[in-house]
């Protein structure tokens, strides 16, 4: 039985006490029945933490570099992550990929970076448009997956979760067809049951793409769903816990 997860990435949004509003708004709002992550700006991570400590609602990094320490100014690393108290990393966002040149090696070092620490990686994936309407949408997500399990094999899987994020559904408003997520989260697994038939079976597949309140229910109500990577309708505190809810 896989447990709901719904995570908040929080991107570069926010200020100190717009960040603390919504954390209080959000904090009691949860059950037991979900896993909540959020993912703030990294300069307010450590706050954060403290702010929900006794609270259900965990808290990730949005990025970190691959390597412990060293002369890489602006960076940060898992084990920094780890030290605030920090449990997960998202790691290859779209974003990441796009904007700040992330290659799938740089990713899959990250991912294992991630692990080194003790933190659990959130490995996101997803196509452009183009690929999609080139009809490689399969190919490029096999090959992302592929990327990271060549590198760290599939028991790494055992410690991770996947987010299914296509390109263009992100902060578009446009959301991926429920029955075209549930259709890419299950190329996912089989790619992973092929490795290894428990992990395939049992490692947690989010969906992200402008998810919000009105069509999380149908999203996760898909069998291979297993929750949200959420952008923009996370910092939104109502909308956030009505997501939760839906989970
Ligand atoms: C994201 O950035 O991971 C995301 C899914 O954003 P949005 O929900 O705004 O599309």
């Amino acid at each position: 039985m896989r447990r709901p997860v719904v995570a908040g990435n929080w991107k570069m949004h926010g200020s100190r006490s717009r960040i603390q509003a919504l954390v209080a708004g959000i904090a009691e709002s949860t059950d037991a029945r979900a896993d909540v992550i959020v993912f703030p700006p990294a300069i307010y991570l450590a706050e954060v933490i403290g702010w929900l400590a006794g609270s259900r609602i965990a808290v990730g990094a949005q990025n970190v570099h691959a390597e412990v320490n060293g002369a890489f100014t602006g960076e940060i690393s898992a084990q920094m992550v780890a030290d605030v108290g920090g449990e997960y990393v998202l790691v290859g966002h779209s974003e990441r990929r796009a904007l700040f040149a992330e290659t799938d090696a740089m990713v899959a070092a990250k991912f294992g970076a991630v692990q080194a620490a003790g933190l659990v990686p959130i490995l996101c994936v997803g196509e452009t448009l183009a690929e999609r309407e080139a009809g490689r949408a399969d190919t490029v997500v096999i090959a992302q997956v592929d990327a990271v399990l060549a590198a760290v094999g599939i028991q790494a899987f055992a410690r991770a979760m996947i987010a299914y994020e296509p390109v263009w559904a992100i902060g578009t408003g446009r959301t991926a067809a429920p029955a075209d997520a549930q259709a890419m989260h299950v190329v996912i697994r089989r790619r992973l049951a092929a490795a290894d038939t428990g992990i395939g079976a049992e490692v947690r597949v989010l969906y992200g793409g402008s998810v919000n309140a009105g069509n999380a229910q149908t999203l996760f109500a898909q069998p291979d769903i297993d929750g949200g990577l959420v952008g923009g309708a996370s910092l939104d505190g109502d909308e956030f816990t009505r997501i939760c809810k839906a989970a």
